[in-house]
């Protein structure tokens, strides 16, 4: 392609992008293709000859379009919200642009600053404590991972990274928790097996006692209390764990707190909202997504350590290669993670923070909490629907109950989401807690506004009562 038609492309793209993002309401929310009707569609072979982009966009638009779910719709109050924002896009651009790999400060040294700039504006943004360093990963699972590594090392004095792991060492998390540690601990040498799920409240939070209780059981049976994840905002129903008296626990144990505020964390830019963190002195590592609910493009992760030496030493290699005559003076984040490539996601975290400013964003977040607690209020006046855990962010789970068994009411309240999925313009998923199948409503998309809310509850309304 030369630059001409470079040139062309792109002016014509970023126009079909902001039309697209202008009219997306207008897309259906999810796609409805069946498995492998998108596969069938594309060639076998790969092909010999070059195509014009022409063909390449017209395939875009009527094989990939209709296969894609679109998540910055309005309407989309499913999962958590993936919100991306016109300067995450042109920053993205940008990137792609300079293509730049930057696993060292060498490789390029405006990369690795300014993620350090960013990383610790976004420590102020969330009031973490002043010392705490970070780093951008892809995704919190990447970085629950890291955490879990750390630990491991900690508490063994780094002998798992020399020897394997011999010890039996134990994670602790609620039966909230992501999934993403369970995924962790099966393949940093944990072991499912000790992996404790500490039982939750009725606000389907931590319970402190039991933690206390389970760490002593292990500890009586010569196992190795290692890493306790506390979830802020639980991925089922955005349950906080307190992050106080489990942050108590872990230093008179001596056990790694790792806090995953995956979608929560964007919730404490608000002066309000900073509560959510209380305790989080304690912590040792910390992740957030502001690719969930700060406007970013996906992925961005912000991972945070107390002590970012113990990080370094869990992960650092020193291949020849890869030395530089500047290592003790700059940091180089090849060491601060898993990967050693590394994208230039810092560019779109500045520029989405200089856009928006931290009280425009400040706005928009303290708008969809605004919108959830309206939200809430119709679900709770209406006699046949009730809201099924505390709704403090943007996320609302309820049900329909008009009296019947447990089980019959999980069976119509599963029907009734398919019904809603399948045959309206608004998308929702579910979650369980404790054994009762309840509707997830996640507030988060940039483009929604009241009118989308009130209009979901009149559809939600029309399919549960025709
Ligand atoms: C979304 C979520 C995750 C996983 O996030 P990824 O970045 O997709 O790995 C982890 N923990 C919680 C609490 C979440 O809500």
């Amino acid at each position: 392609m030369n630059k001409d038609a470079f040139k062309k492309y792109g002016y014509q793209f970023i126009d079909w992008v902001a039309d697209y993002l202008d009219g997306v309401e207008d897309f259906p929310v999810t796609s409805h293709v069946a498995p492998g009707e998108i596969r069938r569609q594309i060639p076998i072979h790969p092909p010999d000859r070059e195509e014009p982009l022409d063909r390449v966009f017209k395939d875009f638009c009527e094989i990939v379009l209709p296969g894609m779910a679109h998540w910055q719709h309005p309407s989309w109050f499913a999962y958590f919200p993936a919100s991306n924002s016109p300067p995450s896009i042109l920053a993205e651009l940008l990137t792609a642009g300079l293509g730049a790999q930057c696993m060292v400060w060498q490789t390029s040294p405006a990369a690795q600053e300014l993620e350090e700039s960013v990383i610790d504006w976004l420590r102020q943004m969330l009031g973490l404590p002043e010392g705490m360093s970070g780093v951008i990963q892809d995704t919190a699972s990447t970085a629950t991972l890291c955490a879990l590594v750390c630990a491991r090392e900690s508490a063994t004095g780094f002998r798992s990274n020399e020897q394997g792991v011999t010890d039996r060492l134990v994670v602790y998390a609620s039966k909230e928790a992501h999934s993403g540690v369970e995924k962790g601990v099966k393949i940093t040498g944990y072991g499912r097996e000790n992996l404790r799920y500490i039982p939750v409240d009725a606000s389907f939070a931590m319970i402190p006692e039991a933690l206390a209780q389970a760490i002593a059981a292990d500890r009586q049976n010569g196992l190795i209390p290692a890493c306790v994840v506390a979830t802020v905002g639980t991925t089922a129903s955005a349950a906080l764990d307190p992050l106080v008296p489990i942050g108590r626990i872990c230093r008179e144990n001596d056990i790694w707190l790792h806090v995953d505020a995956a979608y929560a964390g964007t919730a404490a830019i608000l002066p309000e909202k900073q509560w959510i963190f209380n305790g989080v002195e304690q912590a040792d590592s910390l992740v957030f997504n502001p690719h969930k609910w700060m406007l970013t493009n996906f992925d961005c992760s912000a991972y945070f350590v107390r002590d970012e030496s113990a990080l370094i030493r869990a992960f650092e290699i020193q291949p020849e290669y890869l030395k530089t005559p500047v290592d003790t003076s700059v940091k180089n984040y090849r060491d601060w993670g898993i990967q050693l490539g590394r994208r230039f996601r810092a560019l779109k975290l500045w520029f989405v923070i200089r856009s928006y400013g931290v009280e425009g964003l400040q706005r928009i977040i303290r708008e969809h909490i605004r919108l959830a607690k309206l939200f809430e209020s119709w679900v709770a006046a209406h006699a046949h629907f009730e809201v099924v855990a505390p709704v403090d962010l943007g996320l609302v789970c309820f049900r329909l109950n008009n009296g019947q068994s447990e089980d019959a009411l999980n069976d119509l309240n599963k029907k009734l989401l398919k019904k809603i999925n399948g045959q309206t313009d608004i998308f929702l998923t579910h979650a369980v807690l404790g054994s009762t199948y309840v509707l997830r409503m996640a507030i988060g998309s940039r483009l929604t506004k009241e009118r989308h809310v009130a209009k979901a509850w009149q559809t939600i309304l029309r399919v549960a009562f025709g």
